[in-house]
């Protein structure tokens, strides 16, 4: 029997191209390909983004009260119907049921956000500038944005920016993550079901072909792109080349420092749940714990009790932590571990033994403490976007903001102390985009934006928040007079009064 089909989502109806290309889409749970994803060709993506220019110069003029009204719309079906959507994200990511509804929630805040863009598009005006002349501001739509988000999101991120772009008057071609690309149709036929007019929020599957497409289109505006670095700063500089805006966020590796007047018990638990939360598969995971002297041996003690009582299995049954997105990607994480060994750490808890509460065959890997890792091995220096948790040991506080501050990502980074000076410096030192203190998952409010420093965001737009409507936007400066017959003559010159 061979496995359903999804294909795209282009002016709001079913939309499937001339590709014959496929990927499989796996239940990571039981370790099958459960459905195929057809992969866009160039020109698959070209006619969605025709038909999604086509829907802007309608959208684009459709009032704000309207737009704002549909919005509240998509808002009251996505509160009422996301267990629908949790479901579909736990069947093809295997995140637990728990931790999809969570990532809808925080995508929903941008929702609610976006609900009062009016405030925002409000422009400014200065009457009399000059005599009889007024001044005033605007602000207006991109036209077709595009959106190109990972797998370990696939309703967040893509809500990060579609909420804030359509608000804004501009058409969206989302082009998901191959690996869990259902989440996305869900949402096109929500979007539908709240009056969104077609051809505004479209979905192209595929994956180099496609993103290339949309970098190349010239009837796309801008790009917005969340995955690892190196495919981030490839988008953004391609983008960039094409004459478009883009905004790319990247990999990290996140680190958490302890100094030793901390709440251990706390400590304990911050870590364990950042670093094993949605099996490590989170751009602001921690996945290095700093620790400073003498807390070491006491904080690798605690970790470990507590990760000890976490329960792998099926995200679908009561369990803490599911399996990871594919084999391969599993396979990729696990051999971290034995790097780590080769390179001199200790595994004080090892992942591949894990017996998991699932089949046999779905991608497990137990959570995973790795203590005494060299700065110089693979393990602490590369992303490994999993349950692993490192331990470094630092002699010092500025030992270890200095080994924060020397790595190549800037994501997030967390403080946990109960010395409020310390803490202080830290969030002035530390060069990094989001910083928690005693938090260990700094993921900022939809109302703030989201993004963070070095190789963690290539461009100058952060996600969602203000910087996220400017993103989406053009401004517009208005000089106005209107003619009495005092204006008459020649003047070269500046007015002056
Ligand atoms: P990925 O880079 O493999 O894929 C991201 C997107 O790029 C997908 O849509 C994919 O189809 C596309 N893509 C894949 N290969 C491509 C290529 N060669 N050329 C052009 N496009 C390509 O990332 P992923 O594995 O899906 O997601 C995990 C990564 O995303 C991690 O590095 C994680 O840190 C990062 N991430 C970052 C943030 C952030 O806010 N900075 C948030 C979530 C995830």
């Amino acid at each position: 029997m061979t496995n359903p089909i999804i294909n795209h989502h282009v002016g709001g109806q079913e939309f499937v191209g001339e590709s014959e290309r496929f990927a499989d889409v796996f239940d990571p749970a039981r370790g099958v390909a459960t459905k195929s994803v057809r992969l866009a060709t160039t020109s698959d993506l070209d006619a969605a983004v025709k038909i999604a220019h086509a829907a802007f110069a309608s959208w684009s003029r459709v009032s704000m009260t309207k737009r704002v009204a549909i919005l509240f719309k998509f808002r009251e079906l996505l509160e009422e119907r996301k267990g629908e959507l949790a479901a579909i994200i736990t069947e093809e990511h295997g995140k637990v049921l728990s931790d999809a509804l969570g990532e809808i929630t925080r995508g929903q805040e941008v929702v609610e956000f976006a609900c009062g863009l009016p405030h925002l598009l409000k422009g400014d005006y200065s009457l009399n500038a000059s005599t009889d002349v007024d001044v005033y501001s605007l602000t207006q739509p991109l036209g077709v944005v595009g959106i190109i988000s990972p797998f370990n999101f696939p309703a967040m991120v893509p809500m990060w920016f579609f909420p804030v772009a359509i608000a804004a008057g501009n058409t969206v071609i989302l082009k998901p993550s191959e690996k869990d690309p259902s989440a996305s149709m869900w949402i096109a036929d929500l979007w539908k079901e709240a009056g969104l007019p077609d051809g505004v929020f479209n979905v192209v599957h595929g994956d180099k072909v496609s993103v290339d497409a949309l970098l190349e289109n010239p009837d796309v505006a801008s790009i917005s792109f969340v995955g690892s670095t190196p495919i981030a700063q490839y988008v953004y500089e391609t983008g960039a080349k094409n004459g478009k805006r883009v905004q790319a966020l990247g990999g990290a590796k996140n680190h958490m420092l302890v100094l030793p007047d901390a709440d251990i018990d706390l400590v304990a638990d911050s870590a364990v749940n950042a670093g094993f939360g949605s099996a490590g598969e989170r751009c602001m995971a921690i996945s290095v714990v700093v620790a400073v002297d003498p807390i070491g041996d006491t904080l690798v003690e605690a970790i470990h009790t507590k990760m000890s009582a976490i329960k792998v299995g099926d995200g679908r049954r009561s369990c803490d932590m599911g399996p990871l997105v594919t084999k391969v990607h599993r396979d990729k994480v696990a051999s971290y571990l034995d790097i780590a060994e080769r390179d001199g750490a200790t595994i004080v808890a090892d992942g591949r033994r894990v017996q998991p509460d699932g089949d046999a065959d779905g991608f497990w890997l137990g959570p995973t403490l790795i203590d005494h890792v060299p700065t110089t091995s693979k393990v602490y220096q590369e992303e490994i976007f999993g349950p692993v948790l490192s331990i470094v040991r630092v002699k010092t506080y500025e030992e270890g903001v200095a080994l924060i501050n020397s790595g190549a990502f800037g994501n997030g980074t967390a403080i946990f102390t109960n010395d409020g000076g310390a803490a202080r410096k830290f969030v002035v030192d530390i060069e990094v985009g989001m910083v928690g203190v005693n938090v260990p998952i700094p993921v900022p409010m939809a109302y703030f934006s989201f993004g963070g420093w070095k190789q963690s965001l290539f461009g100058d737009s952060r996600a969602h928040g203000a910087e996220g409507f400017r993103f989406f936007t053009k401004q517009k400066v208005v000089t106005s007079r209107w003619l009495d017959p005092s204006h008459g003559g020649l003047n070269l010159g500046f007015p002056q009064n």
